[in-house]
């Protein structure tokens, strides 16, 4: 099975080719479709697997598809799609696949986590991002100065949610919820590698008919 049959776009193929991946993995394969039809997600995967090219690629492509002002680039607009992510390494490198695969998309994207100024991020802000991938603390850092806008976020990703947990996340997380449109009014895709009771109670309070993916 090749990308082509997925329902991913022109441009979204072309930088999936130049990564040199000829087939999708298993997770892509399920994720990739179930997403671009707009349903909440629940998935299980493993890092490795393959999985964030599994939500990065039709999170791009649904953005460009309900793109306001046909996806140009204006300072002061909202963030449209939100990653969250436990640690500063893995928001580093989901934020790398979103520049690689939107490299021929007329999109922005930003990276923002703890232990480095704040500064530099909240200019980067000011310029206008539509993708913004995040440790939840220096994310409520930002909202604590008025510097972000998460009022219009259409997408919503919880990358390594058991993880974001187990580190002691969750208040952070239900701090960042209150800033988000309400639950129905966005798209949810929860990703983790575990199923504990406490995973299953934030996909209950943050899912809308989600579809299960495991693999
Ligand atoms: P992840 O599980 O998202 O951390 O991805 C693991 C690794 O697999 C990354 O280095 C990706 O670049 C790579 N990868 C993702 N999708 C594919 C694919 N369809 N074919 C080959 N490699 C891939």
């Amino acid at each position: 099975m090749s990308f082509d049959s997925l329902g991913l776009s022109a441009d979204l193929l072309r930088a999936v080719r130049e990564q040199g991946y000829t087939e999708p993995t298993p997770i892509q394969r399920q994720a990739i479709p179930t997403i671009l039809t707009g349903a909440d997600v629940l998935a299980g995967a493993q890092t490795g697997t393959g999985k964030t090219a599994g939500f990065t690629l039709p999170l791009l492509q649904r953005l460009m598809e309900a793109a306001p002002n046909g996806g140009k680039r204006h300072a002061g607009r909202p963030i449209r799609a939100l990653v969250l992510a436990p640690t500063r390494e893995l928001a580093a490198q989901v934020h790398e696949s979103i520049e690689t695969y939107g490299r021929h998309l007329p999109l922005t994207s930003a990276v923002i986590f703890g232990g480095v100024k704040i500064n530099p991020q909240i200019a980067q802000l000011r310029r206008g991002v539509d993708v913004l991938v995040a440790t939840p603390g220096r994310l409520l850092d930002h909202a604590g100065q008025g510097t972000l806008d998460l009022s219009q976020v259409e997408i919503l990703v919880l990358d390594e949610a058991d993880r974001m947990l187990d580190m002691g996340f969750i208040h952070d997380i239900r701090r960042v919820l209150a800033l988000l449109p309400a639950a129905d009014q966005r798209q949810n895709l929860l990703f983790s590698a575990t199923f504990s009771n406490e995973i299953k109670d934030l996909a209950n309070r943050l899912l809308n008919s989600p579809q299960l993916i495991e693999v």
